[in-house]
């Protein structure tokens, strides 16, 4: 499901409403907005209209698109509410779901899911791997953001089948050992039901080029093999029911930055999901379990918590995040926090606002450079590569840990770590390439005695589930090269039964160990 935008008078009608709930006055709109600029008070309900035309968004206020995003948010909550009453009222002891992917217009998935009984998500994780090894392709990151909605175990109704193609032109076709190797990393991440989409190609009707396990000939083919070669491994995992995934580190999601950055984009190349991205890839990188969840989550289980861009900022959440510092969290803040206040207007004191004391900083000018490179250096002498956004920090009671090394700012701060409390806050001022993650977040594992994997080959994945009595390694090659993985001591492949620590992996190759 999509919260779609609606321009129809009926929608107008449910935007108004809605508004009228939230600020019951046309003057709090006005004055929440700012709408004394370009003229754009409202003197009556019926002005407000949703954001249709074809000027950027940015253009319209981006108050009132935040709100829209929102009302769009709530308005296929209550859609989806309406539904779960019908069937529920009809039908007895069932359980009820439905399917959420990455879209356009995305819900808030943690509204939308929470008066369901568990998350489904249709994984299509890309069937050719980008040659540019900056570029981040894993699904490990959306299977633990599906994960993190409920903080429990989830479905997948729609599992990569074959070639995908229908709206849009026909993508690659699955490599050889990728229906089945995406399958098992699904069930490394979390799901308990993987469901493949479809089972035949259709012949007729919109879909007609999302390809099924099965051709539209009907004639069995190397798809269909490899499913069945899935379904033998898959009967083979019986123990893994009911096992959990522990995570000591947690990045932390929010939809109202998702839209924020898109009604108003802070430079040339900046994405919202990229930053987080980019650090779920260098904790991937250590072979670490990560919860991805909601802004506003329980974090007394974890031992590091990244909250990338809180750009919007919410009285609650920032609390909470001082709370976990101070008692004794290890905390990454990143540029572009704290500019924004919940109704996504400014706050006219100096970045990042409400997280100075924490970080130990204040931002006193920014550099949005898009593109553009420039390099930072670390207090040990090694540099980086930074593009995209430089803050330049002074520092209060901050340690540095990187200078910018170019531009008008040589030898301002970029990167810092500050006590507060009995914890750490760490602050990324920029935005770096993987290389910056992995240096930085190796140090972060380090300083908080975390257990990782140090030497990974590119592309491998480990994370564990885990029951009261077992705990299990799954090795995962998402790469297009055979590679070889050895482990610290010998375990046990479930699989095979046999003891051991050197693993060869051929593309999509999962490898299900456990401890001995
Ligand atoms: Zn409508």
């Amino acid at each position: 499901l999509e919260a779609n935008f609606c321009f129809c008078e009926y929608c107008a009608g449910e935007f108004r409403n809605w508004l009228k709930l939230k600020y019951g006055s046309l003057e709090l709109i006005n004055q929440t907005y700012g709408n004394v600029v370009w003229s754009g008070e409202y003197s009556s309900w019926e002005q407000i209209t949703p954001p249709f035309g074809t000027n950027p968004h940015a253009w319209l206020n981006p108050s009132m698109m935040l709100d829209f995003n929102r009302y769009a948010s709530d308005n296929m909550i209550k859609f989806v509410k309406m539904q779960s009453e019908i069937i529920g009222k009809n039908c007895r002891d069932i359980q009820i779901t439905t399917n959420t992917w990455f879209c356009q217009n995305m819900p808030d998935f943690y509204n939308t899911f929470e008066e369901l009984d568990f998350v489904s998500y249709d994984n299509y994780p890309v069937t050719k791997i980008p040659e540019d090894k900056e570029e981040l392709y894993s699904h490990a990151f959306h299977l633990d953001l599906m994960r993190g909605i409920k903080q429990k175990s989830f479905w997948i109704m729609e599992q990569l089948s074959g070639g995908l193609g229908c709206w849009m032109p026909m993508l690659h076709a699955p490599r050889p050992n990728m229906i089945k190797g995406y399958s098992l990393q699904a069930f490394a991440h979390g799901a308990d039901t993987v469901v493949h989409f479809r089972w035949r190609t259709a012949a007729t009707g919109a879909e007609m080029h999302w390809h099924g396990l099965i051709d539209q000939s009907n004639v069995p083919g190397r798809r269909l093999y490899e499913f069945e070669d899935l379904c033998k491994t898959a009967e083979k995992l019986g123990m893994i029911s009911g096992t959990k995934i522990k995570s000591e580190v947690a990045i932390l999601y929010s939809s109202d930055q998702e839209y924020a950055f898109k009604i108003q984009p802070q430079t040339e190349s900046m994405y919202y999901f990229e930053q987080l991205k980019l650090f779920h890839d260098a904790f991937t990188k250590f072979g670490m379990n990560i919860d991805i969840i909601n802004w506003s989550a329980n974090l007394d289980n974890y031992k590091v918590v990244v909250a990338p861009t809180i750009y919007v900022t919410d009285s609650l959440v920032t609390k909470n995040l001082y709370e976990y510092v101070k008692n004794g969290g290890t905390l990454i803040l990143t540029n572009r926090s704290g500019v924004k206040n919940e109704y996504n207007n400014y706050s006219m004191e100096m970045l990042p606002t409400v997280f100075a004391e924490l970080i130990g900083a204040k931002v006193t000018q920014y550099d949005p450079i898009g593109n553009s490179e420039q390099k930072i250096k670390m207090a040990d002498g090694s540099q980086f590569i930074c593009t995209q956004w430089c803050d330049i920090l002074e520092t209060t009671t901050a340690n540095v840990l990187a200078s910018y090394a170019d531009s008008f700012y040589q030898g301002n701060p970029a990167i810092i770590q500050n006590k507060y409390g009995d914890g750490t806050t760490y602050y990324v001022g920029t935005v770096g390439k993987k290389a910056l993650y992995y240096d930085l977040i190796q140090r972060v594992l380090n300083e908080c005695n975390l257990e990782y994997f140090s030497e990974l080959p590119y592309g491998v994945e480990i994370t564990t589930r885990e029951s009261e009595r077992d705990k299990y390694y799954f090795v995962f090659n998402n790469s297009d090269n055979a590679c070889e993985v050895t482990l610290e001591k010998n375990m046990k492949d479930v699989l095979s039964g046999d003891l051991t620590n050197e693993l060869k992996l051929q593309p999509y190759d999962m490898r299900i160990l456990q401890t001995q």
